[in-house]
């Protein structure tokens, strides 16, 4: 099995930090090497049962100027061609506007889409749902996977969860 997935969210709920915890040292050798005028690959997931393909989307928080809509437009006609889109978001942090126009955003998206809730290790279980209530009716979510990429726990269920869809 092999597919893309992109991964969108806001700035700094853990994007880059679940990409190296993923593949690993494949990020950085990836990110310079394999460009499509689209989407950059930003690393390479491989098991014997998969191969996982993961972009990044270039433009989708770019200001309304003219360049900031056709890079826009690009980067949501490129999140229809992949197999799954991972919308992260921090569990240590209320749903904000930057959450808001992505969410808005994804609407128009017609692939598979995960709420991967990052940043678990840093709140109280008791309050997990709470923390995901205030996203779970914004999209109809495929899944949504609590995890801490940081420390890793839970990735292994993601990563399945997107092995199934592919
Ligand atoms: P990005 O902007 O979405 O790519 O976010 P980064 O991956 O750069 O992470 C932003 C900050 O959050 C860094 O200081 C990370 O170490 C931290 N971080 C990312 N994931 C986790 C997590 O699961 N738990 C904790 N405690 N910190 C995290
Ligand atoms: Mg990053």
């Amino acid at each position: 099995k092999s597919g893309f997935v992109a991964i969108i969210g806001r700035p700094n709920v853990g994007k880059s930090t679940l990409l190296n915890y993923v593949v690993g040292q494949k990020v950085a050798i990836m990110s310079n090497v394999a460009q499509t005028t689209r989407n950059k690959i930003q690393g390479i997931y491989t098991s014997p049962e998969a191969q996982i393909i993961f972009i990044d989307t270039p433009g989708i928080h770019k200001p309304s100027t003219k360049l900031g809509d056709f890079m826009e437009k690009s980067a949501l006609s490129a999140l229809d061609e992949v197999d799954a889109v991972l919308f992260v978001v921090s569990a240590t942090e209320k749903r904000g506007p930057g959450d808001d126009f992505i969410i808005e955003r994804l609407k128009k998206v017609n692939q598979p889409i995960f709420l991967v809730v990052n940043k678990i290790d840093q709140i109280n279980p008791n309050d997990l749902p709470e923390i995901v209530d205030q996203y779970k009716d914004a999209l109809p979510f495929k899944g949504i996977v609590p995890i801490s990429a940081l420390q890793g726990n839970n990735v292994n269920n993601l990563i399945n969860d997107l092995i199934k869809i592919l």
